[in-house]
């Protein structure tokens, strides 16, 4: 659990983090080892799922050293499954990380939406709906462990 202030909209008790697979968490089917130790860090505090179609099937593998659980969707319309799981588990005790169009309604409905362009770029939708916008991957995890960087951020 951790407590976030969010500006304009007051005080959240977070205990999920919710994140993209490929695009966010991977780059070119790649996840960074600075990444793996952040999410590792966070897990400490937050129940992670890292949400995946795994059209190549390898995702279990991928993340075998991760402090995660790994959430399959089906094939097409991931957008509203995405927005449903998070529903599901409670959007608003939830930040959701992620970077493709499908990715635009869970950012939109969780307590903090972050959008990540890495390598691989971000769509507009998502962009749009999300409170903050980072770099990288390891921007978005620095933002939750250091709360002052995004009260910083949103600050009105
Ligand atoms: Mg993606």
């Amino acid at each position: 659990m951790v407590r976030m202030e969010i500006p304009g909209r007051g005080a959240y008790t977070i205990e999920y983090l919710v994140l993209d697979m490929n695009g966010t968490l991977a780059t070119d089917g790649r996840i960074s080892g600075k990444v793996r130790d952040k999410i590792s860090l966070l897990a400490k505090h937050l129940k992670v799922y890292i949400l995946t179609a795994d059209t190549m099937g390898d995702a279990q593998e991928r993340i075998e050293r991760f402090n995660a659980e790994l959430v399959r969707l089906k094939a097409g319309d991931e957008a509203p499954q995405k927005e449903r799981f998070i529903r599901e588990i409670g959007a608003e005790k939830t930040i959701a990380v992620g970077n493709g169009y499908n990715d635009h309604l869970m950012v939109k409905e969780a307590a903090l939406g972050i959008a990540v362009i890495g390598r691989e770029g971000a769509a507009r939708e998502t962009i749009a709906n999300a409170d903050v916008v980072v770099n990288e991957m390891i921007d978005a995890l620095d933002l939750i462990l250091k709360p002052l960087r995004h009260r910083a951020t949103l600050r009105k």
